[in-house]
């Protein structure tokens, strides 16, 4: 099992503060304009709770795989 961050898009404001934050994880998908989290093997566990932290809404969590 493999811990995935995931993103409530209907709770996304947009805020960004996660892709500032971690670039690495998050992007704006440039077709859709939603916050998405890039294909990794593996998630930078203590940058991606960070962003889950500082997230306004709430919409990120991790999924396990
Ligand atoms: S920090 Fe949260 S609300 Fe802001 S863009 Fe990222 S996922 Fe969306």
């Amino acid at each position: 099992m493999r811990k995935v961050p995931v993103i409530d898009p209907s709770r996304c404001n947009d805020c960004q503060s996660c892709i500032e934050l971690c670039p690495g994880v998050f992007r704006k998908n440039k077709e859709t304009g939603a916050i998405e989290i890039i294909e990794l093997p593996d998630y930078p566990e203590d940058e991606v709770e960070e962003a889950m932290s500082m997230c306004p809404e709430d919409c990120i969590s991790w999924e396990e795989k």
